[in-house]
């Protein structure tokens, strides 16, 4: 399993597009298999300057619904559209997703959903279930944000990666990154400051009680990543049992 860091930042980070990975995995024979993990306003660009062919994705992740992790969608689905995809598409994230995805597309480009030439696919991932969808294992848990937020589990062929979405972590979205080959989990400050995100070291002692081989720290605050630069790295090299980083945009990770 191969994950590419297209986004990197928070919300309004005039520098970072919002973070949003994107996961392959290739199959016997040659095909592949291909998901995004949150779509925010300024991550389709990003995508379409990693991937010219409109088919080539099978499913988005929405953790929650706040703009920086959904409101790409409408671009997105629309170029797939202009660029006469035909395979069918699932937009999978908690219980609602189809009717806020839908909505926010018709908000955008009022009746472009009626003439898309593939299959929308929603698809409902609630904590306690297990699905199989687009060739992986999905798995979901809440984790402590606001605005409800689902952490998730995705796995195929003996890999798995979490990937955290915002908030910080509960017991919850500990027992899904249990044995991770990679935690991707927000870090908006070095320490725990803002109750409604996670932190750096509060990242660090998830990842570690999971029994994460690795850890990258993404959605982290724009001041908090520039200033404190320093600070984060030695922090870094402290760890030794894991391997910790602080992915670049357009950054790759095999696992
Ligand atoms: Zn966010
Ligand atoms: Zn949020």
């Amino acid at each position: 399993m191969r994950v590419k860091f297209l986004g990197v930042g928070e919300a309004f980070d005039e520098r970072l597009p919002n973070t949003s990975i994107w996961v392959r995995d290739e199959e016997e024979g040659g095909g592949r298999r291909s998901v995004l993990l949150d779509c925010g306003f300024t991550a389709p660009p990003r995508f379409w300057a990693s991937c010219a062919d409109p088919d080539e994705l099978q499913a988005i992740w929405i953790s929650h619904f706040h703009g920086d992790h959904f409101f790409g969608i409408p671009a997105l689905l629309t170029r797939f559209w202009e660029s006469g995809r035909r395979k069918p598409l699932v937009v999978a994230g908690q219980e609602g997703v189809g009717t806020v995805v839908s909505q926010a597309i018709r908000l955008a480009y009022s009746s472009v959903m009626d003439k898309f030439g593939f299959e929308l696919q929603f698809l409902d991932i609630e904590p306690g279930n297990t699905v199989e969808a687009a060739g992986f294992t999905w798995s979901a848990a809440e984790s402590g944000h606001p605005q409800r937020n689902l952490a998730l589990r995705l796995a195929r062929g003996g890999k798995s990666l979490f990937y955290g979405g915002d908030g910080p972590p509960t017991d919850q979205t500990l027992k899904i990154a249990h044995g991770c080959d990679l935690v991707i989990h927000e870090a908006f400050s070095v320490e725990q400051k803002y109750p409604s995100h996670g932190s750096m070291r509060g990242a660090i002692d998830f990842a570690s009680n999971a029994g994460a081989k690795a850890l990258a720290f993404v959605h982290i605050q724009r001041d908090e990543r520039r200033e404190r630069r320093d600070e984060i790295n030695w922090l870094i090299e402290k760890i030794k049992d894991m391997r910790v980083f602080m992915p670049e945009p357009d950054e790759e990770f095999e696992l």
